[in-house]
């Protein structure tokens, strides 16, 4: 159990951080607060055919970056509700303890070393 307060403030720091980029690229799905939607990038300014181009090109990169960052973001989440459960720090394939060296580098990890 020790540690367990560090790894939470952590993961909730890190949720926040995810959430603040999550919403320059997105924002939530109203019927699913976990799922975000890709936003397209803002102009500012009257379309022609180039920005057109552009825009979707953006679009595409916002799409990429949402996806990456939404991953992460459920990983996070899952490790929270993990805390809340009472499981945090259990391998998933094994059952075993995952090593402190590597809850520290990562606090939401979900396997041992050796189930990476
Ligand atoms: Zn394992």
């Amino acid at each position: 159990m020790n540690d367990m307060n560090e790894y939470k403030v952590r993961l909730t720091e890190e949720k926040e951080g995810l959430e603040t980029q999550l919403a320059t690229v997105g924002r939530r799905n109203p019927g699913n607060p976990n799922d975000w939607e890709a936003l397209p990038p803002e102009t500012g300014q009257e379309s022609d055919p180039n920005d057109a181009a552009d825009l979707i090109e953006g679009y595409e990169g916002n799409t990429a970056i949402l996806k990456d960052l939404e991953i992460r973001y459920n990983h996070v989440l899952a490790a929270l509700a993990r805390i809340e459960a009472g499981t945090y720090g259990v391998c998933e394939v094994s059952g075993e303890a995952i090593e402190p060296a590597r809850l520290n580098a990562d606090p939401a990890a979900r396997t041992c070393k050796a189930h990476l």
